[in-house]
Order: C-alpha cells, then sequence, then structure tokens
C-alpha cells in the first residue's frame, strides 16, 4: 500500500454550487420525492458507464456479472442507502463533480432565481426554473440533513469518502477498501407530512416511489424485504427485484402510459417538466431499430450556448452505447431528447465511425423527417401546442433553414414570423392604432394565403427590433399598398434569408435590398431628366458613403432612405461581426430619393439656381445621416453630423 495517504480535507463548496444547495435544503418543492429518482439515474449511468468501459479496455479487471442497484434502509437509523456497482468516482472526479457544478447556464439560471425572488416571484416560478436546471444529487439534502457517498473508481485501488450537511463545506477521506461502485446514504430529516416529507426510511414508501419513477430503469434495482411471516426472527430479509426493468420504446405504444413516457422523458433529459410531445418511430426488415423521442415543453437551459449538447442517447439492442449522440441528430435539433436503440450494429462504435455509418445516417434521415413531420401536425392540430414548441425552440429550428438543404421546404412550413398583418388593423388608415398586444406571428402559408392580387413576392425585413422596423421608411409603400411583410428580428435571420429563394414559388424578397416595383410604374421620363443633374451631383458629394443616388418607388412620406444590394452585408449583421470582434468591409448602399419630398425637391431647385453653393453639400450630407437615423441606424460621426445640423439650422433662421 502507498504511503502518501493524503489526509481528510474539508473543502467548501463552489459558490454556485453552495447557492444551488440553499436552495435545495430550504426546498419549496412538493415532490420531495424526487431525490430517490435522482440517484438512481445516476447510479444507472454509472452501470452503463462501466458495461462500455468493460466492453472497450479488456485490461480493466471489472466484473460485470451482476451489475445491479440496491436499495438498504436501516429505520432505527432513519438511513437509506443507495448504492451500485458502477464505474465509480476517483477523489479528483469526487470533488470536480459532486462539489461544483460545471453545467453551462448555473450562472445564467441563479441570476434569473435571484430576479424572480426579489421581484416576488411564486414559489412555483422559482421550482419551475431550478427544474429546467436540474438539480440531480444536490436534492438529496431535500430530505436528508447528512449525505455520505463512498465510491470507488473502477481499477482504482483506493476509496474516498465524501460527507456533508450541505452547509458551505464537504470532507473528503480516504478509504483504504471500499467495494467497487458508489454507495449514497442519506440521513433522512424527520418525517413530515406539512412539508411533503414522506417516511423515506418506510419500504413500503421506498417501492412506491421506485415504481412510480423508476420502473423502466434497465438494471435490476434490488431491496431487501421483511422476511415472510412465520419465518422466525432472525431469518434473513428476502431481497426483490422492484423494478421491471422493461425498455420503454421495446414495449408496445399502448401498454405504456403517459406517466411512465413522462418519467422516461425526465430520466434522458434532466428535465423536471413532462414533455410536450412524445414521438414513436421503429423500422423492421433488413436493420431494425425503434426510437422513441421527445419534445421538451422548455427550451434546455444550454440550447443557445456554444457548447451545448444534443439530446439523443444511442443503444444497441437494449445496451446503452452513449450520450449526446451527434451522428443521430442534426444541431439544429438539439432540443429533441430520447433514445435510439439499433439492432444490428456493433457494440464498439465511436463517434468518428457513426458518423460514416449508412444504417445511422439513414436513421438520421428519418428522425429528422418525423420530427419535422410532427411540428406540422401540431401546428395544423394543436396550434396552442405548436406555439409553446416555437416560442422555445424557434430560433434553434431555424438554424436548419441554413444547414439542411433538403429539408428546407419541411422547415420553413413550420417556421412562424412577426408579421405587419394584424399592425394594419386589416384594412385599418391608422398604422400606430394595433389591436391589443403584439400581433400574432405568421406561418408562410397563411402569408401566402393572404397576399392580394397583384402581390407575386413574399416580402419581409430584418433588423434589430419590431419598433424599429416598423417605423422604417422601407415600410411606407409597402403599407400604402396595403402588402404585409415580415419583421425578422433574430440574428440567425440575418443568415438564412440569403440561403432561402423561395416558398411556394414565391420569392422572398427583402424591402430593404434591392430595386422595387410595387406596380406604380417607373418614374416618369420628365422627372427622371429634371432629376439628373441633382442625382448626378449628390452621387459625387456622397461618394464617401454611397455607391449611387436615385430616386425612389418605395417612400411616401420620407425624404431619403438607403437600400442595398441583394446578397450584401446588412447593417445589422456588419453590426454582429464587429461585436465578435471581426472588421467587415465596409458596405456601401444607395440613397434613394423621394422626388414628392418637400426637402428634396427645395434642393433640387436650390441646386439647380446655383450648383456652387457650399452649403448644399452639407444639405445633401444631413440628408444621407437622416436616412441612417430613420432606419434605426448609427451615425459613424454623430458630433459632425450635429455640428452640421446646427449650422444649417442657424442658417436658415437668420
Ligand atoms: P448529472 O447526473 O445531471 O450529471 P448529478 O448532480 O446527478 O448531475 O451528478 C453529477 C455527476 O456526479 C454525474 O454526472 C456523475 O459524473 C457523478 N455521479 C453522481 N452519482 C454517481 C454514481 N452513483 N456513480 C458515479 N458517478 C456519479
Ligand atoms: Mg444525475
Amino acid at each position: 500500500m502507498s504511503t502518501e495517504a493524503i489526509a481528510d480535507e474539508t473543502i467548501e463548496f463552489q459558490a454556485e454550487a453552495r447557492q444551488l444547495l440553499q436552495l435545495m435544503i430550504h426546498s419549496i418543492y412538493s415532490s420531495k420525492d424526487l431525490f430517490l429518482r435522482e440517484l438512481i439515474s445516476n447510479s444507472s449511468d454509472a452501470l452503463d458507464k462501466l458495461r462500455m468501459a468493460a466492453y472497450q479496455d479488456k485490461d480493466l479487471q471489472v466484473d460485470t456479472g451482476d451489475l445491479h442497484i440496491s436499495l438498504v434502509i436501516d429505520p432505527e437509523a432513519r438511513a437509506l442507502t443507495i448504492r451500485d456497482n458502477g464505474i465509480g468516482m476517483t477523489r479528483e472526479e469526487v470533488v470536480d463533480l459532486i462539489g461544483t457544478i460545471a453545467r453551462s447556464g448555473t450562472g445564467e439560471m441563479l441570476t434569473k432565481l435571484r430576479q424572480a425572488r426579489d421581484s416576488g416571484g411564486s414559489e412555483q416560478a422559482t421550482a419551475e426554473l431550478i427544474g429546467q436546471f436540474g438539480v440531480g444529487f444536490y436534492s438529496s439534502f431535500m430530505v436528508a440533513d447528512r449525505v455520505i457517498l463512498v465510491t470507488r473508481k473502477a481499477g482504482s485501488e483506493r476509496g474516498v469518502r465524501w460527507e456533508s450537511t450541505g452547509e458551505g463545506t464537504y470532507t473528503v477521506s480516504e478509504l483504504p477498501d471500499a467495494p467497487q461502485g458508489t454507495a449514497v446514504t442519506l440521513h433522512l430529516k424527520p418525517e413530515d407530512t406539512e412539508d411533503a416529507l414522506q417516511d423515506f426510511a418506510d419500504p413500503a414508501t421506498v417501492r412506491t416511489i421506485v415504481n412510480r419513477y423508476s420502473d423502466f430503469i434497465t438494471w435490476p434495482i434490488r431491496m431487501a424485504a421483511k422476511a415472510p411471516e412465520g419465518d422466525g426472527e432472525d431469518a434473513a430479509p428476502e431481497v426483490q427485484v422492484v423494478n421491471s426493468g422493461k425498455a420503454l420504446w421495446a414495449r408496445p405504444q399502448s401498454e405504456v402510459s403517459d406517466e411512465e413516457y413522462a418519467e422516461f422523458y425526465r430520466h434522458v433529459s434532466h428535465d423536471w417538466q413532462e414533455p410536450l410531445e412524445t414521438i414513436r418511430l421503429s423500422a423492421e426488415g433488413t436493420f431494425e431499430y425503434q426510437a422513441l423521442l421527445f419534445l421538451p415543453r422548455h427550451a434546455p437551459m444550454d440550447l443557445y450556448m456554444r457548447d451545448s449538447k444534443r439530446g439523443v442517447q444511442l443503444y444497441v439492442k437494449r445496451v446503452f452505447i452513449m450520450d449526446d449522440c451527434e451522428a443521430l441528430v442534426p444541431e439544429y435539433l438539439r432540443f429533441v431528447k430520447g433514445v435510439v436503440d439499433a439492432n444490428d450494429l456493433s457494440l464498439n462504435l465511436s463517434r468518428e465511425i457513426l458518423q460514416q455509418d449508412r444504417q445511422i445516417q439513414l436513421i438520421r434521415k428519418r428522425l429528422v423527417r418525423k420530427v419535422l413531420s410532427t411540428i406540422k401536425t401540431m401546428l395544423a392540430d394543436e396550434p396552442e401546442k405548436y406555439s409553446t414548441l416555437w416560442d422555445e425552440v424557434g430560433r434553434a429550428l431555424k438554424e436548419g433553414l441554413l444547414s439542411d438543404h433538403d429539408n428546407q421546404q419541411a422547415i420553413l412550413e413550420i417556421c412562424s414570423f412577426a408579421t405587419t398583418y394584424e399592425a394594419q388593423g386589416a384594412g385599418s388608415e391608422d398604422a400606430t392604432v394595433s389591436p391589443a398586444g403584439p400581433a400574432r406571428p405568421t406561418t408562410l402559408r397563411e402569408y401566402v394565403d393572404r397576399m392580394p392580387e397583384g402581390q407575386d413576392a413574399i416580402y419581409y425585413m430584418t433588423g434589430e427590433s419590431r419598433p424599429s422596423l416598423e417605423n422604417s421608411p422601407h415600410m411606407e409603400a409597402f403599407r400604402a399598398k396595403g402588402y404585409e411583410v415580415l419583421l425578422l428580428t433574430d440574428p440567425v435571420d440575418e443568415v438564412w434569408v440569403d440561403s432561402v429563394p423561395s416558398f411556394d414559388d414565391k420569392p422572398l424578397t427583402s424591402i430593404a435590398r434591392g430595386e422595387v416595383d410595387l406596380g406604380g410604374g417607373d418614374v416618369d421620363e420628365d422627372t427622371k431628366k429634371a432629376f439628373h443633374s441633382l442625382l448626378a451631383w449628390m452621387g459625387t458629394t456622397l461618394a464617401e458613403d454611397v455607391k449611387e443616388v436615385r430616386l425612389s418607388h418605395r417612400l411616401t412620406d420620407s425624404a431619403a432612405v438607403l437600400v442595398g444590394d441583394p446578397g450584401d452585408l446588412t447593417p445589422t449583421l456588419e453590426k454582429m461581426y464587429r461585436a465578435m470582434g471581426q472588421q467587415p468591409p465596409k458596405v456601401k448602399r444607395t440613397l434613394e430619393l423621394n422626388a414628392n419630398h418637400g426637402l428634396v425637391a427645395g434642393l433640387k431647385a436650390a441646386h439647380d439656381a446655383s450648383p456652387d453653393d457650399q452649403g448644399l453639400a452639407d444639405t445633401a450630407h444631413l440628408l444621407f445621416g437622416m436616412a441612417l437615423l430613420a432606419e434605426g441606424g448609427e451615425l459613424a460621426e454623430p458630433a459632425s453630423f450635429v455640428a452640421l445640423l446646427s449650422r444649417r439650422l442657424e442658417s436658415s433662421l437668420s
């Protein structure tokens, strides 16, 4: 034995962990019994991991002949132990995994929690937030005032003992001999029916909880039952397996209850909610597989983070192979959770090999189509449910418009967008009077069905916020014409629009880019001729800032507007690139003038009268700055704009 035994150590929990623990200790959850599900779920994961490790590493000396979970109750000590002979943990792992929370989104969740509490949020809301995050091992502290974890990693000689009351610190010490695997012993708080604290030292209670939450766990969960009556005082208790252990996806659909699906969903997703939708899928014949998939009610905490995980597990013939199987789902469907169980794959699969595997590719294809068609059906039959889903995961789904060309049209069918439609009050003249609340988003199908005679494109505008889009000068002609415009304000919208040419044969057209012809005919030849000299002069004067100056079809009220070319970087995108520390090339746009506007007409008259007047150049620059401000843009040099403006105002007053 090594002589350099590490001394006992008292260690502080990481700050986030401490805060989470406080929440657990003073938990307002009514379902405190969920702690058992969390611990059994961890044990089940540990057994899966050991089986895979033993399979991949032939040198690992472990006995995998009797992998199981056992529950041991000591009524006198009011202690409940959850033990497994799974992978176990090293000392470092115990400190890293149990003493800290490394999960992404922790900081954010704690901030949200604090806000919810400070603004007097309901206990329900707080519980929901914690639930969304998933609290795992720490849920032990809802029911126990002292928790002891003893573990030994497979292949390692020394065991580790971890103990804590959940109040700030924990102690870790070494154990010369500990059985391989992990045992978590809870010293239970006194029963308190007021606080939803059942008697978890009662075998009948424990059995009921296992049946309710963990029946599908594929490893046997054993529990010592009282010796049958008449066997005398010291008969050994009979050990029973308390779960059925049947994989849900292998059972006939009609036999599985919603409750069972919900519990399984919680196990795979670490979400505490029920799933929004359950999807089953299977194939027979040359290669067989079954899939059980779920759509969430809430976006996973890490959905929009860089290291966000995908949620589908791969099994081969009921044997767990891997978590987050990226070969099975594209990134934009990362919110889909569940299991795929394939019959004819080798157990010895690396992630790299999986990506190339033809069967996996076929499963993935079918899975994607099934998820998209399920959402489409939801949209048609259960619009409320659809809009819950869309609000939570729509931004992720839209990434598919960019990355999944094969399914682009299918994805378009299930997208929803904010629109000017209802804001126009269905024929009402005054666009500023919108009906109560923001208008309901629209699908492209609905948009197309509403398109009036003569409109042949689907119009949209991208930008940073709904108000800035609604008030943009670009909107004027469309409003006058009664054409609906989609208002796209998610960052991802800036990108996918360029890769989607059309929907239902109607081109998707930006109202802020390119020429628009709303059927009002061309500007007449006389006007063109009359403005020719002004436009040429302004083009030269503003050459630093604009590509060209031309007359506009799209303005009714404003004097000028800036228009990009199709395919050019939009101002919002340019800003996003800068925010990411990149230096995109400066994009010049075209300045369009409204020939009927007093300011433009006046400028033309002044220019015709004395083309060399220095003050006119100032006015040209002001017009450009005004167009930029009107669309919500930022002036490159606000101070010089203000100086210019004040000079012009002064001269007009004197
Ligand atoms: P999660 O299960 O969501 O990762 P938990 O708080 O439940 O979060 O567990 C934290 C980590 O501690 C697990 O991911 C796992 O690595 C480790 N762990 C917990 N319980 C066990 C166990 N019984 N055996 C081995 N490792 C465990
Ligand atoms: Mg867990």
